[in-house]
């Protein structure tokens, strides 16, 4: 009808996975608009973001390791809780900010759904609120972070089916059985992508005495890291700074060593699902025996993470397509059901 077109043309839907690496904003009716790293650099001691509120994102991640001693680039979701408030407002307002200004005009209020851990407390939950009115939305909703993977990975979370998710992050790894569209046992542990990157830099400063930076940690363990053997063993030139001497040397390291050293977050993560089974009522864990699990985050582009989890757990373990933005492409459809399923979301008016 000519009047819900007409509207529609002021109405501005935003779906947003506030990730602990990467936050990404998707429209309603446009698809993700905005992919950027979950970074804010501010000058040190203080909360005041530079470049009048503006570095923020991929400008923030260029100035990382790079910027002189008076400028800090800070991760404020780093461990999946809402490390500093100020911090997290300035970003997600800029993020919405930026994705109004491109799609949609600055003036229209948008409702959000944003898509935060399972684990977040009260006092979390009400930043997320209020960082997200502050910024101009008009309603704001929380979806759990697993529900909007499983809906991103197409999974048949309606039905009265088991359907297991396991997104591993950066920060943090949600692990999920969900049922009837609600989520039936879940854990949000908080080892993932990051704790693997300093387990690459302990494994240096042990082995080398080199010290390396997060950003070659986090290259190493892309390039040549593994979880399982995938028979294509690598090699790879580091270089970073010696201990002792303090002047810069290279080193060449192999696929194996970095597979020992992740050893152990990933064995923490496995625990976490192995738990997670466990917890499970007998009939939903009779469904995961055909149903399997299913891998999404950064993380679980690991080489050989599904192997290991479906050999500890026995099932079948898929990464999803696209596991990176997964959790946005969830947002997204719940947007496009945003008026009948608004219900069964927390939204900011039982919040007030
Ligand atoms: P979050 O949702 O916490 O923001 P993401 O799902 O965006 O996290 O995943 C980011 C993590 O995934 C980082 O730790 C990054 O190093 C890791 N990652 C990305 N690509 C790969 C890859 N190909 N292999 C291993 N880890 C990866
Ligand atoms: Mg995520």
């Amino acid at each position: 009808m000519w009047f819900d077109d007409f509207a529609n043309w002021f109405r501005l839907d935003m779906g947003i996975d506030l990730g602990t690496c990467n936050t990404l904003v998707c429209v309603r009716g446009v698809g993700i608009v905005l992919n950027e790293p979950s970074v804010v650099a501010v000058r040190k001691g203080t909360n005041e973001v530079l470049q009048n509120g503006n570095a923020v994102g991929i400008v923030a991640k260029e100035m990382l390791g790079k910027t002189p001693g008076s400028i800090t680039a800070i991760r404020p979701m780093k461990d999946g809780v809402i490390a500093d408030f100020e911090i997290t407002e300035a970003m997600l307002g800029y993020f919405i900010r930026k994705a109004k200004a491109t799609h949609g005009s600055s003036f229209i209020r948008p409702r959000v759904v944003i898509s935060v851990p399972s684990g977040i407390t009260a006092v979390e939950k009400r930043a997320v609120y209020n960082s997200a009115e502050r910024a101009g939305a008009r309603r704001v909703y929380l979806l759990e972070e697993p529900k909007a993977a499983a809906l991103g990975a197409g999974l048949p979370v309606g039905e009265p089916s088991a359907s297991m998710i396991v997104d591993i992050g950066g920060g943090t790894t949600e692990i999920a059985i969900l049922s009837l569209g609600d989520i039936a046992v879940c854990e949000s542990l908080r080892v993932a992508g990051d704790d693997m990157d300093e387990a690459v830099v302990s494994h240096m400063r042990r082995t080398y005495n080199l010290m390396i930076g997060p950003q070659t940690a986090e290259r190493i363990k892309i390039d040549i890291g593994s979880a399982a053997s995938t028979g294509d063993e690598k090699t790879m030139e580091v270089r970073g700074r010696d201990m002792i001497s303090g002047l810069p040397r290279k080193t060449v390291i192999t696929s194996e060593e970095i597979r020992e050293s992740l050893k152990e977050p990933i064995g923490s993560i496995i625990e976490a699902v192995l738990r997670v089974l466990e917890h499970a009522e007998p009939e939903l864990s009779a469904d995961l025996v055909d149903n399997g699990i299913h891998l999404a985050g950064g993380t679980s582009l690991l080489r050989g993470m599904d192997k290991v989890m479906s050999q500890a757990t026995g099932l079948e373990c898929r990464v999803v397509d696209d596991p990176l933005t997964c959790v946005a492409r969830g947002t997204a459809m719940f947007l496009e059901h945003l008026s009948e399923w608004k219900e069964t979301l927390e939204s900011d008016a039982d919040a007030k």
